[in-house]
C-alpha cells in the first residue's frame, strides 16, 4: 500500500502540467438530472472540488441532459440545491456565467451536429445502417463491461449505391484505425488499449437524432477548456475512445484521474435506485452537510468515521494528495458504521 501511495503521488506531481504557475485548471462536474445525488455522485464531486481547489482552479458544473427521455428540470435544481447545501461552489454552470457556452449539454447540440458535420467531412464517420437485432445478436455478453459494444464493421465499406438503397435510418459510426492508445492516469498510473478497425467502430450519434455520451463529452471537455477530468472509475473504458475522438476534434486530450467507485456489501455500484443515500433524502432525516463530508473523507482514509467536517474546513485541513485509499478501484460503503444514516 505504500508504495501504491507514493507512486500516486508522483503521477500527481510529474504528470501534472498544473503544479505550473502559468497554466489555468479548469475541471468540471458532469452530473446527470435523471434523480436525486446520492452519495457516491457528492463523493466525485467533493474531491473534484476539494483538488481544483487546492490548485486554485477554475470548476465548470456541467449537466449531462442529452439524455432527453429520462433528464427532468426539476432534478438539475435538485444539484444546485445539493452542492450549495454541501458548501460546493463552483465558477461556471447553471445561474452563473459561462466563458465557453452555455453548460447544459441539451443547449450544445448545434456544437455537437457542428462536431459531426466536419468529422463526416473528414471521412472519420460513416453511416451504420444496421437494425437493433442485429447489433444485439454481434454484441452479446462478453463485452457487457466495454464501454462501446463490440461492432463488426458491417457498413463501414458500403459502397454508395449500397447506402442510397437503404431505407433505414442510419446511425453514424467513428471509423476507428488499427492503434494503440495510451495514458498515465493520475491515480492509476500507465493504461494502454488496443482498438481494432470495425470492431471498436462506435457510435456518435443514434438513429434517432440523439448525440452519443462519447461524442457529447468529448466535444465538452475540449471546447470548455477542460485540463482535468476527476470521475469515476467505470469511465476508464471511455477514455480511450474519448481520447481518440478529441485528438480527431483538435483537442488536446486533459489529464484524467479515475477515482474508486462506491460499492455496497454486495460490491454493486451506489446508485439513484438505492433508498436512504440520496443527499436529499440524508438532510431531511437530519443529517448535516458536515457529517456527509466527514463521512466521505473517512472513505478516502483521511478522517475517522465520526468525524464532522464541513467543505471550507475539508479545504484547509484535507490535502487531496495524501487520501491513500483513492487509487483503489472500488471501496466498499461500511453502512453500518454510517453514523450519517439514521
Ligand atoms: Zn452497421
Amino acid at each position: 500500500m505504500k508504495k501504491r501511495f507514493i507512486r500516486m503521488q508522483m503521477y500527481l506531481i510529474k504528470s501534472c502540467p498544473f503544479q505550473t504557475d502559468h497554466m489555468q485548471v479548469r475541471t468540471r462536474f458532469a452530473p446527470s438530472p435523471t434523480g436525486f445525488m446520492h452519495l457516491g455522485n457528492i463523493w466525485i464531486a467533493l474531491l473534484n472540488w476539494l483538488w481544483t481547489r487546492q490548485n486554485k482552479g477554475k470548476i465548470v458544473l456541467r449537466i449531462e441532459d442529452i439524455d432527453t427521455q429520462r433528464s427532468k428540470p426539476s432534478y438539475i435544481q435538485g444539484i444546485l440545491d445539493d452542492l450549495s447545501w454541501l458548501g460546493l461552489d463552483f465558477d461556471e454552470g447553471p445561474g452563473h456565467s459561462f466563458s465557453y457556452g452555455d453548460t447544459i449539454q441539451s443547449q450544445r447540440t448545434h456544437l455537437y451536429e457542428e462536431t459531426c458535420r466536419d468529422l463526416l467531412k473528414q471521412g472519420e464517420l460513416y453511416p451504420c445502417f444496421c437494425s437493433r437485432a442485429r447489433l444485439h445478436a454481434i454484441s452479446s455478453a462478453p463485452h457487457a463491461n466495454e464501454a462501446v459494444s463490440s461492432y463488426d464493421g458491417h457498413c463501414r465499406n458500403l459502397t454508395e449505391q449500397e447506402r442510397v438503397v437503404q431505407t433505414k435510418a442510419p446511425s453514424l459510426r467513428f471509423k476507428v484505425d488499427d492503434c494503440r492508445i495510451e495514458f498515465t492516469d493520475l491515480l492509476k498510473g500507465k493504461q494502454s488499449k488496443h482498438l481494432r478497425a470495425g470492431f471498436d467502430d462506435f457510435v456518435v450519434k443514434r438513429a434517432d437524432g440523439m448525440f452519443a455520451y462519447q461524442l457529447a463529452v468529448s466535444q465538452d471537455d475540449g471546447a470548455m477548456g477542460i485540463t482535468h477530468v476527476f470521475r469515476g472509475n467505470d469511465l476508464m473504458d471511455s477514455t480511450f475512445y474519448q481520447i481518440l475522438l478529441m485528438r480527431k476534434m483538435g483537442y488536446t486530450p486533459p489529464a484524467y484521474a479515475h477515482l474508486p467507485l462506491l460499492v455496497d456489501q454486495q460490491g454493486i455500484r451506489l446508485s439513484k435506485r438505492q433508498h436512504g443515500i440520496s443527499v436529499k433524502e440524508l438532510r431531511e432525516s437530519g443529517t448535516t452537510a458536515e457529517e456527509i463530508i466527514g463521512f466521505l473523507l473517512y472513505l478516502a482514509g483521511e478522517t475517522g468515521h465520526k468525524c464532522r467536517m464541513s467543505a471550507s474546513e475539508a479545504l484547509r485541513n484535507v490535502d487531496f494528495n495524501t487520501c491513500r485509499n483513492l487509487t483503489k478501484d472500488s471501496i466498499t460503503v461500511p453502512f453500518k458504521k454510517m453514523n450519517i444514516l439514521r
